[in-house]
């Protein structure tokens, strides 16, 4: 089974990967490009990799991994997929971008709108976060409110409006979490949490005449995995619709990942605007938002909402993405990855089962969470911090192991067509030995 470079608790080491990062934080803030990077919810120094290939990540120290981060989710037929490989091979060699349009636009555009019922026209951008930003923009324009409506536990990128906690209370203005955010930017963003029906329909009465949309991650996987009920996504759309507000379906993550319709489909619920990325992008800096022909006709150069982009859609970008939804048009894949992630998750709780450790695997599709509870979590304020500090240790001892999660316990896990049977058995006794470490057995 070993015939990979796995290393073991006796052999695992980071001497590369620790030298790197000294060089790296005399050149990058914490000696990365985005936080979490920087392992400080976890142990050690962060591990570089060298290569991926198919569900493994290789390291500089020489060592193997089973990768359950897979970019956080774009890399849904995991590494190097030698389909997407040689498009993006034959695209790049004819020029990387034109600012000007491509027939890969066409391409891109037809694969997305035949095969996704709940949008008419969709806009290319560079990543999720901007993806978002547009949206509301949009939303705004479109409807002349300015206010937004999130839920507390979802996460849309580093939006400034969006980078906000709640308050006190159960209904509140944004309390920016970051520096560099204008009060009156959060002040812009009203809070409610997650799964309540009551905060939500108070948010809109509370400031009927001012909120131009709600936004929310369908399936919220950036701060766990809190499951949603559909009866709330239900009420959700139908109370929007009854106060004329926009509802935005943050889908950068769940968009491709849960179905090809993503959480819309799997729920079967219009959104107003959907925003994508991650998957949609196939591993490259891509992300869209799309909606109806009447809505999307509001965004310049037909409309007047501005938005604008030097390598929005550049070629090589959408060839990787093209590639990769290609594939995922493919029959039976969905209920492939699901079903091979149903029989991982189970295992694993079986095993917890037997050995009474407390934890549960929330699933959502190819979506997992290991959570150090076995309670239903569907709002973040009911995760216990505690539990944290247990996948701290449980994140060490799987990479001592091989196995490679993101490196925060408010991570989810994703598993790519390129895991395979005997892969997800290998980490998951990998995992179980990891477990009898955390809980002393
Ligand atoms: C990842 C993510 C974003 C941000 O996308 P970036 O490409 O990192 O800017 C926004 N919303 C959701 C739901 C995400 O998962």
């Amino acid at each position: 089974m070993n015939h990979l470079n796995y290393p073991t608790p006796d052999t695992f080491t980071r001497a590369k990967s620790a030298e790197l990062f000294e060089t790296a934080k005399t050149y990058f803030p914490g000696g990365v490009h985005s936080p979490v990077r920087a392992f400080k919810s976890v142990q050690g120094p962060p591990v570089f990799f060298e290569r991926g290939e198919g569900c493994h990540l290789f390291d500089v120290d020489g060592q193997a991994y089973v990768d359950f981060c897979c970019s956080w989710g774009p890399l849904i037929l995991g590494h190097v997929h030698p389909e997407v490989v040689e498009r993006v091979q034959k695209t790049v060699a004819n020029g990387m971008s034109f600012v000007a349009p491509t027939p890969h636009d066409n391409l891109i555009g037809k694969l997305v709108l035949d095969n996704h019922r709940y949008i008419e026209m969709i806009r290319f951008v560079s990543s999720g976060t901007e993806a978002v930003m547009s949206a509301l923009r949009l939303a705004r324009g479109v409807t002349g409110k300015s206010k937004v409506i999130k839920f507390e536990g979802c996460y849309h990128g580093h939006v400034d409006s969006l980078l906000v906690k709640a308050g006190s209370g159960l209904v509140t203005f944004g309390i920016s979490t970051s520096a560099g955010i204008p009060e009156s930017f959060a002040a812009e963003t009203i809070v409610v949490p997650l799964g309540d029906e009551e905060a939500l329909a108070s948010a809109l009465q509370q400031y009927a005449g001012e909120v131009a949309c709600v936004i929310i991650e369908p399936i919220p996987a950036n701060n766990g995995l809190l499951i949603q009920q559909q009866e709330f996504l239900q009420y959700l759309r139908k109370v929007t619709r009854d106060h004329g507000v926009l509802l935005i379906f943050d889908e950068v993550i769940s968009g491709f990942r849960v179905g090809f319709e993503g959480a819309a489909g799997l729920y079967g619920i219009q959104p107003d605007i959907i925003t994508f990325g991650k998957i949609i992008g196939g591993g490259m800096p891509v992300g869209a938002y799309a909606a109806s022909r009447e809505i999307m006709e509001q965004v310049a150069p037909v409309g007047p909402v501005y938005q604008a982009g030097t390598l929005s859609a550049n070629p090589v970008a959408m060839a990787a993405g093209f590639a990769t939804l290609t594939e995922l048009l493919k029959p039976g894949i969905y209920q492939e990855l699901e079903a091979k992630t149903t029989r991982f998750t189970a295992r694993l709780q079986a095993y917890c089962d037997q050995k009474g450790y407390d934890m549960s695997f929330p699933q959502a599709g190819s979506i997992f969470w290991p959570t150090f509870t076995r309670e239903t979590i569907r709002k973040s304020s009911d995760i216990d911090d505690a539990g944290m500090r247990l996948f701290k240790v449980m994140h060490l001892e799987c990479l001592k192991r091989g196995v490679y999660f993101g490196p925060s316990g408010y991570e989810v896990g994703f598993i790519s067509s390129a895991h395979t049977e005997n892969d997800l058995d290998f980490a998951a006794s990998q995992i179980e030995a990891s477990l009898d470490v955390v809980f002393g057995k």
